[in-house]
């Protein structure tokens, strides 16, 4: 099986990347941060506090999250119900983060991930996945972009999806996210050693996927 990780933090492109790859490569592409982003989901929707370690960890067995592909699109089910969009929101994105500082929720979710790569030839995207998850990957990106330039992709986004949000805002929001995904005890977020570092800043996205694709082929 051949895998390609790609790591960095939010709004560097990772999701269209990686998606844009597995589609020519015709590998499966598994976005991890889906799968926080449903467990942050599932203590919201349950009222558990995401600040309650306990209760969290007392839960987990209840969450069944399952990614679908179909028509090159991701469809994320959190015990069976379909939540592809809900968990697209700034407050999941949050809580994602949140729940991701600790040890079971990342135990649970890194097993499933290890899994898909099994059986699979994949492109997996995410923060630990050339260091954690995918140590001995065909090919590790660390793929960033400035954070001003970060929060201007999230803030075009979220106002193509309609949602009120300043620039200011999601600029914050990123740089607490970098902060807590890169300084937190367990898996934090950092280049793997070897990991090729990608900065996508002044970069469109065929140019991030034709570069990594070059590396591929040197690297084969
Ligand atoms: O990639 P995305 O922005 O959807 O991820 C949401 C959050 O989930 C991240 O900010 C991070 O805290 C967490 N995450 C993680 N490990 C991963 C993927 C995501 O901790 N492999």
């Amino acid at each position: 099986m051949y895998s390609i990780a790609i790591d960095g933090p939010a709004g560097s492109g990772k999701g269209t990347v990686a998606k844009g790859l597995a589609n020519k490569l015709n590998f499966l592409y598994v976005d991890t941060g889906a799968m926080y982003r449903a467990t942050g989901l599932y203590f919201i929707k349950n009222n558990i506090s995401l600040d309650d370690e306990k209760s969290i960890n007392a839960n987990l067995d209840k969450i069944d999250i399952k990614l679908k592909y179909k028509d090159n699109k991701t469809t994320v089910y959190l015990n069976q119900e379909d939540v592809s969009l809900e968990i697209r929101t700034e407050e999941c994105s949050r809580a994602a983060s949140k729940v991701g500082v600790y040890e079971k929720v990342r135990e649970n979710l890194v097993r499933m991930q290890k899994e898909y790569a099994k059986t699979n030839n994949i492109v997996m995207e995410g923060r630990d996945i050339g260091t954690v998850v995918l140590p001995n990957a065909n090919l590790k990106i660390y793929l960033t972009a400035s954070c001003e330039e970060r929060a201007r992709r999230r803030y075009i986004e979220q106002k193509e999806k309609g949602l009120e949000l300043t620039y200011e805002e999601v600029l914050k929001d990123i740089k607490e996210r970098d902060y807590r995904d890169m300084h937190r005890e367990i898996s934090p977020l950092k280049q793997a050693d070897d990991a090729i570092l990608v900065d996508s800043t002044d970069m469109t996205i065929d140019e991030v996927i034709n570069e990594i694709l070059k590396y591929r082929k040197v690297r084969d």
